[in-house]
This record gives structure tokens, C-alpha cells and sequence, in this order.
């Protein structure tokens, strides 16, 4: 593919935002701004129906779309198919969001009519553009928060970078973690062609909404792992589709919130709501006990994460030594370090939304799976 001059400056001034790093800008566009060239790597179009992606009926109207990889951005999504259809979260992409359609297809004879995006992450808002002439519903928080966290061109270009001929090798020297969530991201996910589309019946706490007989419940419960952090209770069938308040069989990554909020969310589900089918936003459906050992496993890394503290070692190396115990085998268990990381920002009694840097998490998560003797999995 041919990149122009004015394109490679862009990506410099793009590397410069986001890594900051001048020898590798002087490496990658030559002193004399020279252009650089791209492989095809990360344009090559997904091959629909490829990746393992099921449909699972979880009581009477209620389904769960699932991605049985379950590394990063392999988020679930739901069918209710009664009321004109619901859909709860729309992909990754434009091919993984066709596909789910395609599964509907099966259950539901007509595009649905609303959509719900649980949070404002990427993996759960890009296929949202498909589902034309649907009112999608989030939290009020959402349109805002997507931009700041969504922005397909910045995919774009992290995917273009970490792909290319000479910008990859050089990248992955300072940035082995970006590189390499990028190119895993490569193999299932082609982010170009997506465009945001925000919610635009927003709510503040909750909101009840009638698919003919069915009442669905809309639930704002964060920030625990986003700020827009909404389940989707159906009362009736006893099924809460969980965003990523849940991570099922896979270490949870949160970004905004706190412990304590997030603690919160998972004591309603179990305490309150008591589903008998939970749809987490990641990993396999599962009943209460999906909500019962995420709640041990955010309890179990912040009292052990307050002893390295105490100790004066720093997050990276508390998330390198804890024992991972009975989540040893969760995927991702270097995933770690982002809520090691949480929890120092509480014990140092820093603001929730503190911003993070993805190219340092990124690479965090690499080194602890190194140390940890893994292969890394984002
Ligand atoms: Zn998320």
C-alpha cells in the first residue's frame, strides 16, 4: 500500500502523542523525512464465520453471543428476540458484528430495533453503525466517554504501526506489549471502515424498557470497570447480562472505578437481583458463582497488593510476585498488573479516572507474562 508524505507525517506526529520517543521518529522517517512503507499485515480483511463465535439460548427470549477465544476485545454480546429485538453490545468489528447478525438470523427474523452498549470500550460499541434506524440506548456518559476511549483512528493506527515493515520491529523494541496486543488483535480484527456511533437515549440511573410483555432493566453501576458500567436485567427470565462488571474464566481489566464500586455492582447481582443466567461481557455464560469469584478475586488482589505496598515495592513488581493461586489458570493472568495498579492508585489516594498509559500497561502486561515464564496473552 502506498502512504504518501503527507500520511507518514501524520504517524509521526501520532508517535509523538502517543510515545514520545524521538530516536525512534528519527529511525522510523529518516532525518530527511523520508517516507516509510507499510505492509499489508494490518489491512487483510477478516474471513467471515472464521472465528469461533456461537450463539447459546439462555432461557426463554434471552441469547448469548459468544467469543471463545476470550483474549482482549473478544467481548459477548445478547438477543433479546421479543419487542422488536434488543441487542445488548455489537463487537469488535464490522465482520465479528456481521456475523452475530447472521446468528440472529436464526431467532429473529427482522434487524433489531434497540440496542444497548453496556459501556463505552471499544470491543462493545463497533458494530454499532449496522444496526441502522436502531435507537441505541447507553448511559448518559457514553457519548463522551466513547470518544475518549473509542476513536477507531487511533486503532487504525496503532494497527497500520505495529504491522508495518520498518515501524513494527522498531516499535516493539521500546513498546514489545503494544506491538504485540496489535498484532494478536490482527489475527480476528480489522478496525478500518468503523465509525463511532454514540447512544442517543441516554439515561442517568435506570431505565425500564417493555419488549411487548418483557420488561428489561437498564442498571448503571459504575464506575467499577468504565465509567458507563450497565447490567441488563430481565426480572422475568432471571437473566442479567453483565457487561464487564463480569469476566468469566478471564482476568477482568478495569480502567475507572474503584474496588469498592466495583464490589458494590457484583454484591447487587448476587444479593439482590440473584439471576440464575449471567452473560459476563467476556468468558463463558455462567450462574451467580461468575459474580461471586470475580468479587474473591478483586478482594484477593487488593489485600495482597496492600502487603506489597506496605513492603515499598513498587505495582509492576508486586503484580510480578503475587501468587495467582486458584486464578493461575484464568486467561491473561498478567492482566494482573492493571488491577495491582488500581489498587495503588487507591492507597496512594489517587482520583478513580486518573488516565493511564497504554503503551506502558501494554508493556507491563508483557514483562509480567515474561517473568511469570508465560507466553503472553493480552
Ligand atoms: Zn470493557
Amino acid at each position: 500500500m502506498h502512504q504518501g508524505r503527507a500520511q507518514g507525517n501524520f504517524e509521526k506526529h501520532y508517535f509523538a502523542k502517543r510515545f514520545g520517543n524521538q530516536a525512534l521518529l528519527v529511525a522510523l522517517t529518516g532525518n530527511n523525512g523520508q517516507e516509510y512503507r507499510y505492509t499489508d499485515a494490518g489491512h487483510r480483511k477478516r474471513e467471515e464465520g472464521k472465528t469461533p463465535m456461537n450463539m447459546e439460548q439462555v432461557s426463554n427470549n434471552c441469547y448469548a453471543v459468544l467469543n471463545e477465544k476470550n483474549r482482549v476485545c473478544d467481548a459477548n454480546s445478547g438477543l433479546i428476540n421479543v419487542g422488536g429485538g434488543m441487542v445488548i453490545d455489537t463487537q469488535s468489528d464490522l465482520s465479528h458484528a456481521r456475523d452475530m447478525i447472521k446468528m440472529f438470523g436464526s431467532v429473529w427474523s427482522t434487524m433489531p430495533k434497540q440496542v444497548v452498549n453496556t459501556h463505552e470500550d471499544a470491543d462493545h460499541v463497533y458494530g454499532n453503525q449496522l444496526f441502522e434506524g436502531a435507537e441505541i440506548i447507553g448511559h448518559r456518559s457514553l457519548p463522551d466517554r466513547m470518544k475518549m476511549v473509542a476513536e477507531p483512528t487511533e486503532f487504525q493506527k496503532l494497527m497500520r504501526v505495529a504491522n508495518g515493515a520498518l515501524s513494527g520491529p522498531l516499535l516493539k523494541l521500546i513498546h514489545p506489549g503494544v506491538v504485540g496486543a496489535a498484532r494478536q488483535l490482527t489475527e480476528d480484527y480489522e478496525f478500518n471502515g468503523i465509525e463511532l456511533v454514540p447512544p442517543t437515549k441516554l439515561f442517568d440511573d435506570r431505565l425500564i424498557i417493555n419488549l411487548d410483555d418483557l420488561e428489561v432493566h437498564l442498571i448503571h453501576v459504575g464506575p467499577c470497570h468504565q465509567v458507563g458500567d450497565t447490567i441488563v436485567w430481565v426480572p422475568k427470565e432471571r437473566v442479567v447480562f453483565a457487561g464487564d462488571t463480569i469476566f468469566r474464566l478471564c482476568t477482568p481489566m478495569g480502567w475507572v472505578g474503584t474496588f469498592e464500586k466495583w464490589c458494590e455492582a457484583l454484591d447487587f447481582i448476587t444479593d439482590e437481583l440473584k439471576p440464575d443466567v449471567i452473560v459476563p461481557g467476556h468468558g463463558p455464560v455462567c450462574g451467580i458463582e461468575g459474580a461471586t469469584e470475580m468479587k474473591a478475586y478483586l478482594q484477593y488482589v487488593r489485600a495482597e497488593s496492600k502487603q506489597f505496598f506496605d513492603d515499598g515495592l513498587s505495582a509492576s513488581d508486586a503484580s510480578r510476585k503475587i501468587d495467582l493461586g486458584p486464578y493461575a489458570d484464568w486467561i491473561s493472568p498478567e492482566r494482573i498488573y492493571l488491577n495491582v495498579e488500581r489498587a495503588y492508585r487507591e492507597f496512594r489516594g489517587e482520583p478513580p479516572d486518573k488516565a493511564w498509559d497504554q503503551a506502558k500497561t501494554f508493556d507491563e502486561l508483557y514483562k509480567n507474562a515474561r517473568a511469570r515464564g508465560l507466553t503472553p496473552v493480552y
